[in-house]
């Protein structure tokens, strides 16, 4: 499969980015700044057995996204998988964000992923085959105390992934999101000991899910045929 996962140069990307290329799979792999964090991904890819590329894009801006999804497809000859990972957080409580902080994370977690997924869509539909991931957050069911923004993001992006799945299905393109659990990523790296252990605890299983576990997973629903507008959690924290 030619795959395409955006934001991939480091934490869940990065381990996604890994496992298709474990699994003998080319991936184009999108950052935003981090160019040598991108580099090593692409090592590590080449390394696991996969063909790789980095591409540098900014999925908030539409023309990046669309210049992003047509590299891809060039690449390799078609875009067979995506996977809208790349997301940020800014974290702060609703009586204090500011419009900045709410508008980044609108246009980077649902803007940026909308911007990815409609040009997917074109080339997609016109071969009559694709998978679209979106990857969102527990959050998006349970809100988040300080994430309002993120949360809310992420719902949006739950949304769309039906909306997707019902408008794109006769062109035999499955969305669905994934909804990856809690990882020690730089995303959450202001979070405090106390803070990781309290969400730690929340885990039925006590433990966070595994990282290369979740490579696997996401391989394997990438490869499904008849599955469209779903929600598949890699958790063990109970809605
Ligand atoms: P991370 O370690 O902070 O990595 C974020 C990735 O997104 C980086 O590759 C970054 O690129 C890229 N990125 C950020 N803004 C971008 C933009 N505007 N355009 C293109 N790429 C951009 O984050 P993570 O923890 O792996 O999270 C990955 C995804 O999983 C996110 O959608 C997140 O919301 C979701 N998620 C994470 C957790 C968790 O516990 N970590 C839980 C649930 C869901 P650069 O390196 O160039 O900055």
């Amino acid at each position: 499969m030619n795959v395409l996962i955006t934001g991939a140069s480091r934490g869940i990307g990065r381990a996604m980015a890994v496992a298709f290329g474990r699994a003998g799979h080319n991936v184009f792999l999108n950052f935003e700044k981090d160019r040598s964090a991108a580099e090593a991904a692409m090592a590590e890819v080449w390394a696991a057995g996969g063909g790789a590329e980095i591409f540098q894009a900014d999925v908030s801006v539409r023309e990046g996204a669309r210049k992003l999804v047509e590299a891809a497809a060039r690449r390799w000859g078609r875009l067979d998988v995506l996977v809208n990972n790349a997301g940020i957080s800014r974290d702060r409580t609703i009586l204090k964000m500011s419009e900045e902080e709410w508008r980044r994370v609108i246009e980077v977690n649902l803007s940026g992923a909308f911007w990815v997924l409609q040009a997917a869509a074109k080339v997609m539909s016109a071969q009559k085959d694709g998978a679209i991931l979106n990857v969102a957050s527990i959050l998006a069911a349970r809100g988040a105390v300080g994430g309002a923004n993120y949360a809310a993001a992420k719902a949006g992006l739950v949304a769309l992934t039906k909306s997707a799945a019902r408008e794109l299905g006769r062109f035999n393109v499955r969305v669905n999101a994934f909804l990856p659990g809690f990882h020690p990523t730089d995303m959450n790296q202001a979070f405090t000991p106390e803070h990781v252990e309290k969400i730690k605890g929340e885990h039925s299983l006590g433990r966070f899910p595994d990282r290369e576990e979740l490579g696997r997973f996401i391989v394997h629903l990438a490869g499904l045929k008849s599955v469209s507008g779903q929600v598949f959690a890699f958790e063990s924290r109970i809605l």
